[in-house]
């Protein structure tokens, strides 16, 4: 696609080494201003978003849908390299920029033949990486590879470094998003809340950053809540128990029912007679294809000009009761057959929050002022309970009525907190029944990336069955330990070793570790029909044998007893 550029890829490959290269947060900051101030107006968004590594905004649709393998078949394609010398860089750096750059280095192949003396521009890789995000249907994978093998055709060593780097979205150049904001106020003299205001608004510091140079204060002043532009969500800080919760607020706060499903922000907005209706995810992804049935009920049940509300989605049986989290997971990613889902896993929404109104912004008002708007407008569709409490007994009463029902826990919610988008704060604080944990045994581990590279960092964590010997295996995880503590168990694990298969390390099945988890789903994967949801380790039990180590028969009664609570339709064995 020809696209106008004046700026060459290769120097912003070079700023972001210089940015990776000093540890200076400051001179970091120095770096990204002075470059986007020496762009042409119209680079400068592509040019932020590339610098910080994901070329599409936090809000955007778009995704790359290209992993790895493609980038390998690529490498292959292009250098050929030795797989022993692809895997003796892994070890040295386990970056996979760092990867491709040391490849291309030591090939001298590439741009050399005169065909592919054009520089790469900046533009041109932004432009390339949209083509690959909208390229659907079949035969895409091919025509995204090779969209993106044109670019690798193009780049001298540091640029294929850095467009791998983009390509699986981890930049590490220690350059966050946040990093930008603060590099775009102290460059142009702005105030940081200014700029992160309107970065929380529009949700793409790509665009934030363009008003920033190109109007300045004024231009970002301008900038509002906008329907179809979700936010991101506010979140709740743990405490330990109601009392803690009760304790850390001080003032008065609501307690509200924290129920398990699927966070939903849905954006209305009614124009010359036609409603329109967006079903957004707690990660932003536009959900609404699947969710039919809600934007129904919003239509008739909220009729205002424009809103935004925030609910939680469950799933339920006859009775009410809700299914877990994974049942309401199949109706979240479909896309076709729709209808049938909705007959199948019917829904309900709950709501709790209103952040927008007729235009007005309400994320700056206090919850108690949202939360009476919310009761005004919502129509039929129930909204989160919440109970006020005047004292400790009230609180917990509550708390022991919602676990009976089969939810979560409560959060409270400071009833003068505004809402903060993105932040997990003490405003809102969780309190969550206490699940009991599993002694489970290690019996292989992998070696991490990124920071973890030099420890066995996720490990296979089963139960075993001292019938037939076997170890079932539920769930890996490495999540819940310190530095000190990978360092340790990496050691120990070594000592243990049987064999090694690429990044897998077999041990003899001796460690056992502690591990919480949210919930013991139903797996297709694993042999017992069991995984756990959300496993982290709580503690290492070096003082317990394997033999101490809790059986997939403690497993199998634990998850039965989940079932006493909820609905049950999604049991082992079960369809
Ligand atoms: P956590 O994922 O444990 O940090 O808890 C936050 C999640 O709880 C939110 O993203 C919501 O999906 C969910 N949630 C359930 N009930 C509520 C509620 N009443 N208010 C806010 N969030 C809720």
């Amino acid at each position: 696609m020809p696209v106008s550029s004046s700026t060459p890829f290769e120097k912003l490959a070079k700023v972001s080494e210089a940015i990776m290269t000093t540890s200076k947060r400051l001179q970091k900051m120095d770096f990204a201003g002075d470059f986007l101030s020496a762009l042409p107006q119209e680079e400068i968004e592509a040019a932020a978003l590339l610098l910080i590594g994901h070329p599409f905004p936090r809000t955007s649709q778009r995704t790359l849908a290209l992993d790895w393998s493609a980038l390998y078949q690529i490498l292959q394609e292009l250098l050929q390299p030795a797989p022993e010398l692809m895997n003796e860089l892994f070890a040295q750096s386990g970056d996979i920029g760092e990867v491709v750059h040391q490849l291309f280095l030591r090939s001298g192949k590439i741009r050399q033949t005169p065909l592919f003396t054009t520089p790469l521009m900046l533009m041109e890789v932004y432009a390339t990486f949209i083509e690959i995000a909208d390229v659907q249907g079949f035969g895409s994978r091919k025509r995204k590879t090779a969209l993106l093998r044109s670019l690798f055709t193009q780049a001298v060593p540091l640029e294929a470094k850095y467009l791998a780097k983009l390509l699986v979205g981890d930049q590490r150049i220690g350059f966050s998003e946040g990093m930008l904001e603060s590099a775009v106020s102290r460059n142009l003299n702005l105030p940081l809340e200014l700029v992160c205001r309107a970065n929380m608004l529009t949700g793409n510091i790509g665009e934030v950053t363009r008003i920033a140079y190109s109007q300045g204060a004024k231009g970002l002043e301008k900038v509002r809540l906008r329907p179809f532009t979700p936010l991101l969500p506010m979140l709740a800080a743990q405490a330990e128990d109601v009392e803690d919760a009760l304790r850390t607020h001080e003032v008065q706060s609501a307690f509200e029912m924290k129920l398990d499903g699927a966070r939903v922000q849905i954006h209305r907005q009614q124009k010359k007679g036609e409603s329109r209706i967006r079903i957004y995810s707690r990660r932003l992804t536009d959900v609404t294809t699947s969710l039919p049935d809600l934007i129904d009920l919003v239509r008739t049940q909220v009729t205002v000009q424009s809103c935004i509300l925030e609910g939680e989605v469950l799933a339920v049986d006859q009775d009410g009761r809700p299914f877990p989290f994974q049942h309401l997971m199949r109706r979240f990613r479909r896309v076709r057959n729709v209808e049938k889902m909705v007959e199948e896993i019917p829904v309900t929404l709950y709501l709790f929050d209103l952040l927008m109104l007729n235009d007005e912004v309400l994320i700056d008002t206090p919850y108690t002022n949202r939360r009476k708007q919310l009761e005004r407008i919502s129509g039929t569709i129930p909204l989160v309970e919440q109970l006020i409490p005047s004292n400790l007994d009230q609180a917990k009463e509550f708390f022991e009525k919602t676990v009976q029902i089969g939810h979560e826990g409560l959060i409270a919610k400071r009833l003068d907190s505004l809402y903060q988008p993105g932040i997990r704060g003490k405003a809102w604080l969780k309190v969550k029944r206490s699940m009991e944990t599993l002694d489970l045994i290690i019996i292989a581990a992998e070696w991490g990336t990124g920071r973890r590279h030099k420890w066995l960092s996720d490990y296979h964590l089963a139960a075993p069955d001292p019938e037939s010997g076997e170890y079932h295996m539920l769930g890996k995880t490495f999540k819940g330990l310190t530095d000190a503590e990978f360092e340790d168990i990496t050691q120990r694990l070594l000592e243990i070793k049987i064999e090694q298969t690429r990044g897998v390390v077999r041990v003899q099945p001796r460690i056992v570790v502690e591990v919480e988890f949210d919930e013991i789903q139903r797996s297709p994967t694993y042999k017992s029909g069991m995984a756990l949801r959300f496993a982290r380790i709580k503690r290492l039990r070096y003082d317990k044998d394997p033999t101490d180590a809790d059986t997939i028969h403690r497993v199998q009664e634990l998850y039965d007893s989940q079932f006493q609570r909820k609905a049950f339709s999604d049991r082992v064995g079960r369809t």
